[in-house]
């Protein structure tokens, strides 16, 4: 793929660099719409070189910063919703993302509680670090929205009906768009082609993250047409990649489920992690922890 591609009628996708994470570039993607106007699915990374790239797509296309009439959010991740702000300003298209992601991104702004570290088993003198980088205010770049979605909804972009699926797991508001005419799933981090994405990371929620994770790939399984994810490359075939996906994270469910009546941190440790588990900086540490503590309350469950 060049830097901006024609991937169906209509619709460009930019790949929008990433600097320091283990992904180089995250997906912007431009729809065209009947009357001249361009709604941006996830602008990208923070700070104008991201903007400045959606923003040179359109242009290529022979359009102006003020023909686009969107930026939505397929969730809020900075590396997909981390520009909206800046696009926001230079194009006065209004911000649109799902209810539930709203009320996360509120949530983790203002810094979210630290999990029962004590519970989960962790030493005392591990503690203090781990609740630092959980407490940590973030996103403080992220743009408010002016407009939420809800399940089910029509996106008003003339020409074409692009209908909002609410897919959490990933994070609590991660949406789905899907293109009924054209037969395009725009999946954001919810389906990726070859990265198993994590999930539960946009704050505590009710309900089990891999139990709606799993619901959520039913919903999108049946779907056929082309897949438009958030990172990678477009591809087909996304019954079989929802059914890899579900198995990847039953498998880790089996894994945990092999370690009965230890705390979440005797289960991690004992499980296998990318990064290895002794030497972890904080964050990753964390996020090991985290994502133990969830897979045995689906298992609980
Ligand atoms: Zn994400
Ligand atoms: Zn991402």
């Amino acid at each position: 793929m060049t830097a901006s591609e024609t991937v169906a009628g209509g619709v460009h996708a930019v790949r929008v660099p990433m600097h320091g994470g283990g992904l180089p570039y995250s997906l912007a993607y431009l729809v065209e719409d009947d009357r001249g106007g361009v709604l941006v699915v996830d602008p990208g990374s923070p700070g104008w070189e991201g903007v400045r790239t959606v923003i040179a797509a359109v242009e290529a296309l022979g359009r102006r910063p003020s023909d686009v009439s969107g930026i939505v959010l397929t969730h809020l991740h900075a590396d997909h919703a981390g520009g909206a702000a800046a696009l926001r300003e230079a194009t006065g298209a209004p911000v649109l993302m799902h209810a539930r992601e709203a009320e996360a991104l509120t949530a983790i702004r203002h810094g979210l509680p630290a999990p029962d570290l004590e519970g989960w088993g962790v030493p005392a003198e591990r503690r203090a670090e781990l609740a630092a980088v959980a407490t940590a205010p973030a996103a403080p770049d992220l743009a408010r929205p002016d407009d939420v979605l809800a399940d089910g909804d029509l996106l008003d972009v003339p020409g074409r009906r692009l209908r909002v699926l609410w897919t959490p797991g990933h994070t609590p508001g991660s949406l789905c768009l899907r293109d009924e005419d054209a037969g395009l799933v725009f999946t954001g981090d919810h389906v990726l082609p070859t990265v198993n994405s994590g999930l539960g990371l946009g704050g505590p929620t009710a309900t089990n993250p891999i139990a709606d994770y799993l619901a959520s790939l039913d919903r999108v399984a049946g779907l056929g047409g082309l897949a438009l994810p958030g990172h990678e490359h477009p591809f087909s075939g996304l019954a079989d990649r929802c059914a890899a996906l579900a198995e990847h994270h039953l498998r880790r469910s089996r894994e945990v489920a092999a370690h009965p009546g230890g705390t979440v941190w005797e289960v991690a440790s004992a499980l296998t992690w990318t990064g290895g588990w002794r030497n972890l900086a904080p964050f990753p540490r964390l996020s090991t922890l985290s994502q133990t503590a969830l897979h045995l309350a689906f298992l609980a469950a």
